[in-house]
């Protein structure tokens, strides 16, 4: 038989799905993939069921529905002041995970550079490589994950046609800050490049820091496509509602790749999603200082334990290193370790790496009810403090 595609049966099943899988199958508290226990507001929910029942369940339009198209471009306007045009500025897809495959097989031809920093979000890597990219790498280092620019320079090349981006960043909890923002657009422009920008954690983040979208700097109009994700801003992860606001000449060419993937989103979804933008901004805004709570309750648990935790200033991740708890292994092992014997699931974060070498820190999400984080915290402590 002839073989399969080579790049994706290279890969295995995805680490957010394994860790869960054996968090079931241990019943174990689960702080691995990321998902809220507590869910989005009660008015975007009725809408589902509203919408499903009053409006048409065909096919809407490919570009989504009007009012979520207008609703995005009024999120863009109310938060950054970035004015854009819905009909031909905007457009609905399934998550931002269909975003992000689209307007990679949208921008990327073969043989393309395409620089992505490390940790990455584990699609990017199978996706751009399936596209037909060659990838660049560019390693954020911890604790603090700051931006390695002579690196990132040194990454850029005539060959570059983009820069895959997330900000604020999973796994790091790092938020890019205006200058490192304009030192990338600096790249951008210098290289004639593009930029995916995946703001999926637009509103979660602390300490009363500001997201700056890339597309809203000078020079960026035409050359950013922002990412965003009802499944995040609303804390309901299998809603697969995601939206792209790029310049007209590069929706154009992703929705082609878009009406070839899904051709559209499930209408009902999207009806309530636009409710919600529109409607729950008080909701969504408040949820950061919950979850910069939970930032804090965690870290301090953690650090009394013993773990290394590092700086988290956004997303609901935070990571720490375990080798001060005395633990021999990698954190494949750890991530084992604790869901079969202290009944708490973590994610290693190796497996964000394209290279997993770095393999001495696990991830915890901590947008869980304060009952469990502090239950996760029990257990943790009753198998590591003697
Ligand atoms: N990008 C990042 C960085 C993520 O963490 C996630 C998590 N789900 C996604 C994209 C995918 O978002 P969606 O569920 O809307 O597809
Ligand atoms: N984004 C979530 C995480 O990083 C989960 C994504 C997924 O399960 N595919 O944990």
């Amino acid at each position: 038989m002839k073989p399969a595609n080579s790049i994706l049966s290279g890969y295995g099943t995805t680490v957010f799905e394994v860790m869960t899988r054996l968090a079931i199958e241990h019943q174990t508290i689960n702080l691995g993939q990321g998902f809220p226990d507590e869910e989005g507001p009660d008015s975007v929910k009725a809408m589902v069921d509203t919408a499903t029942r009053e409006f048409p369940n065909q096919y809407p339009p490919m570009l989504g529905i009007p009012e979520l198209r207008q609703a995005v471009a009024g999120h863009n306007k109310r938060f950054y002041g970035l004015e854009v045009d819905w009909q031909t500025e905007v457009m609905v897809t399934s998550g931002a995970t269909e975003a992000l495959a689209a307007s990679i097989l949208a921008l990327v031809e073969p043989g393309d550079e395409v620089v992505v920093f490390e940790p990455l979000y584990d699609s990017y890597v199978p996706m751009l490589r399936r596209a037909g990219a060659e990838v660049k790498l560019v390693r954020l280092q911890p604790p603090d994950w700051a931006l390695p620019r002579a690196e990132l320079a040194a990454a850029f090349s005539d060959r570059t046609k983009l820069i895959l981006m997330n900000t604020p960043m999973n796994p790091t909890g790092k938020v890019f800050d205006p200058d490192d923002l304009a030192f990338i657009a600096g790249l951008l422009e210098r290289h004639d490049a593009y930029a995916i920008c995946d703001e999926v954690y637009e509103h979660l983040i602390f300490d009363g820091v500001p997201h700056i979208p890339l597309i809203t700097l000078p020079g960026m109009r035409e050359r950013a496509v922002r990412i965003g994700s009802a499944g995040k801003t609303f804390s309901m992860t299998s809603w697969k509602v995601g939206y792209v606001t790029a310049a007209p000449n590069l929706l154009g060419v992703i929705s082609k790749a878009h009406q070839f993937l899904v051709f559209t989103t499930p209408a009902n979804l999207q009806r309530a999603v636009a409710h919600g933008l529109d409607n729950e901004q008080a909701w969504y805004t408040a949820l950061a200082g919950e979850l910069q709570n939970k930032r804090d309750y965690l870290a301090d648990g953690l650090s009394e334990i013993g773990f290394d935790v590092m700086p988290c200033g956004a997303t609901y991740f935070m990571n720490a290193d375990y080798r001060p708890l005395g633990f021999i292994g990698t954190d494949v092992d750890f991530c084992r370790h604790v869901t079969i014997e202290a009944g708490v699931t973590v994610l290693p974060v190796s497996a964000l790496y394209a290279t997993p070498d770095v393999d001495h820190l696990v991830r915890f999400c901590f947008c869980k009810r304060d009952e469990v984080l502090t239950g996760a915290l029990d257990r943790l402590r009753d198998f590591f403090v003697k």
